[in-house]
């Protein structure tokens, strides 16, 4: 979805004398700080799980619901919409001439899915005390570096999958483990062999590199800039050092059956800052770079065979 927003009082006939050959002297008509008064481009799905690409004029600044966004020296900033993220949201753009654009978002709402996975370990389902001690602590390492800010923009390198093949568990799904229910599942599930390439999806700096996590066994994070990240569970190898930078399509890891699992596979997952988002959702917009891997999913929600394969649980 492309929305392009011009600010009401520059009309389009306007806009063609001052892109035009300039019949009129622009300054006649309007103010200096009305000729650069220009566009607001939203790219991306409105929708629970979905993440925006947002571009405005240099100098911007911008809310969501009133919590400031980032925004890059040229105008590009990033905004999502978690699981259970409510029909509206109030977008906010202050322009470098202090004139302001307030728009109201409808976020499309999900309903999700209900994913049972029998024959897991009881101890991963039910962890003894001395366990939990652990898993806290790995998840407050990995919820700290999902509060990385960064000014990088590597994400305009766009998206390609990490890995290719049978998408066994989706985004937003709640999760019925051994029978008892636990959180919804925050990524996406592909059913590969161990030793399967796992490539990075966009520029980044690898901002978490773990050997062995209680639940998510072999852990990286790649910070993409601007407070997206995409993270990888379950990873036999990892192959890149915290603080390293990647290039898309670098290979950082091998997939594997290691954590909270009932076979091998890639969990994939997706997050502005601590906002879970649907990695689905941006392979299917504009963000996506087009890659035979990109087309191997049609529809989020739709995605064929739920096997009980992606036994996991994200942070
Ligand atoms: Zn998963």
């Amino acid at each position: 979805m492309i929305e392009r927003l011009y600010k009401p009082r520059l009309s389009g006939l306007a806009r063609a004398q001052l892109t035009g050959l300039g019949l009129l002297l622009p300054s006649l008509i309007f103010t200096p700080s009305e000729l650069f008064a220009a566009t607001l481009t939203l790219e991306g799905p409105l929708v629970q799980g979905g993440l925006v690409q947002g571009r405005a004029d240099t100098g911007a600044k911008v809310t969501l619901d009133g919590k400031t966004v980032r925004v890059s020296e040229d105008g590009v900033f990033l905004i999502g919409f978690s699981r259970n993220f409510p029909p509206e949201a109030t977008l906010s753009v202050t322009f470098a001439d202090g004139s302001k654009e307030t728009r109201t978002l409808k976020i499309k709402q999900r309903k999700y899915k209900t994913q049972r996975i029998d024959g897991l370990p009881p101890k991963m389902v039910t962890p003894s005390e001395k366990d939990l001690e652990r898993i806290h602590a790995e998840s407050a390492q990995i919820k700290q570096t999902r509060k990385r800010d960064d000014a990088r923009t590597d994400f305009l390198t766009g998206f390609i999958w990490p890995t290719v093949g049978r998408i066994s568990g989706i985004y937003g799904s709640q999760r019925i483990l051994n029978g008892k229910p636990r959180r919804p599942h925050y990524g996406v599930d592909v059913a590969v062999p161990t030793g399967t390439p796992v490539l990075a999806p966009a520029d980044g700096i690898v901002s978490l590199a773990h050997p062995d996590m209680y639940f998510t066994g072999g852990t990286l994070v790649v910070d993409h800039g601007h407070g997206l990240m995409t993270s990888y569970f379950h990873l036999s190898r990892v192959l890149v050092k915290e603080g390293q930078a990647v290039r898309q399509g670098e290979l950082i890891a091998e997939v594997g059956a290691t954590g909270r699992v009932t076979g091998a596979h890639l969990h994939w997952s997706l997050n502005l800052f601590e906002r879970p988002l649907d990695p689905q959702l941006l392979m299917n917009s504009h963000l996506a770079r087009n890659s035979p891997a990109s087309s191997q999913i049609t529809a989020s929600g739709t995605v064929q065979g739920t096997a009980n394969t992606g036994g996991d649980e994200s942070k």
